[in-house]
């Protein structure tokens, strides 16, 4: 649902708690806001709806444009609530560096789980550097989690750096394949396929159902010589239908039967720790980041400099000292 974006009013911890889609739509606007007040008000919030999150399931979902994401995660999304389920959808979108826009696209996506009312569609938040749209997904994530969402599909594109940033705040990561051309990983970073938890074939209908098994049975092959003892040597490869919705409900069984397990044996746990600990230094170094570029004794000074680096006046390493000394207050 596409309602303009309002000035971020004040909203309640109890009111996003009660589930109340205006205090989520606020909430959310609030922690998207850029604003240094806003970003105190976001905290505050957040603080308080800290001991009522991480009941969802954390799925990310990534691949190439084209490939189904949109209809496999609508098709998906509509399966859990069938089961029973809450469904919040948010997006990482690296905006495309050659046209500023996103990569995902801005068209309204998924009506027919936007429309139902146990769904949330938020759509992409896709101003800004990768580290930054991360970290409002992240806290996007604990808010719909806190309103009780109990499935939180995160998406991004198969393509930059994305993956690695959602595949570090989801409990699984999903990636979803074209099929055909099994055995060249379509292109695919190794990196990628080997954070994957599941590889999922799409478009296993019609002509392309036999094209679909053939990549199925490569990919499982592949993955197997690619690193046996690794997780991606155990990564579970199913194919299905999003467009037709087959075999979408053994996917949803799959989802559920690993966050299950994974919850049981205790990985999950220390995998949500692990990630916490390092979400906190990367708001650290975010945090510092910003506070560097921003700093009265570098105001004049920041551009000279970089281009004195790029021009090989200066070295880097150099540049950087001169930076943290200007900040420590030394001169030099
Ligand atoms: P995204 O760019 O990854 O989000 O892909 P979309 O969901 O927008 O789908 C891209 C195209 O592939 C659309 O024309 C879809 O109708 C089509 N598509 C998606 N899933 C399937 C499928 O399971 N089978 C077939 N045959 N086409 C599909």
């Amino acid at each position: 649902m596409s309602e303009p974006t309002p000035t971020p009013e004040s909203v309640s911890a109890d009111a996003v708690r009660s589930g109340n889609r205006r205090a989520l739509a606020r909430a959310i606007t609030l922690i998207e806001s850029s604003r240094h007040e806003h970003r105190r008000e976001a905290e505050t919030l957040l603080a308080d709806l800290m001991p009522h999150t991480s009941g969802a399931i954390r799925l990310g979902i990534s691949g190439v444009p084209g490939v189904g994401k949109s209809t496999f995660i609508e098709a998906l999304g509509l399966e859990a609530v069938r089961a029973g389920r809450k469904v919040a959808v948010l997006a990482v979108d690296p905006s495309s560096p050659l046209t500023g826009g996103s990569i995902l696209g801005d068209k309204t996506r998924m009506e027919r789980l936007a429309r139902d009312e146990n769904a949330f569609v938020r759509p992409s938040p896709s101003k800004g550097a990768l580290g930054g749209v991360a970290r409002r997904t992240r806290e996007t994530l604990l808010v719909c989690e806190a309103a009780g969402f109990d499935l939180a599909v995160i998406e991004t594109v198969g393509v930059g750096q994305s993956e690695t940033a959602v595949a570090d705040m989801v409990d699984i990561f999903l990636l979803l394949l074209a099929p055909g051309g099994g055995d060249e990983l379509q292109g695919i970073k190794k990196g990628i396929v080997e954070m994957a938890d599941l590889l999922v074939v799409n478009k296993a209908d019609g002509d392309l159902k036999p094209a679909a098994e053939r990549a199925r049975r490569d990919y499982a092959s592949a993955l197997h010589m690619l690193s046996p003892l690794s997780k991606a040597g155990k990564a579970r490869v199913m194919t299905c239908s999003a467009l037709e919705e087959k075999g979408i409900d053994q996917v949803w069984q799959t989802v559920v039967a690993l966050y299950e397990a994974r919850r049981d044996d205790g990985t999950l746990a220390v995998r949500r720790a692990e990630q916490a600990r390092a979400w906190m230094w990367a708001e650290v170094s975010d945090t510092v980041m910003e506070r560097v570029r921003a700093h009265p004794a570098l105001k004049d000074r920041l551009a000279t400099l970089e281009k004195e680096v790029a021009e090989g006046r200066i070295a880097p390493a150099e540049g950087a000292r001169r930076i943290l000394d200007a900040i420590e207050g030394r001169t030099g």
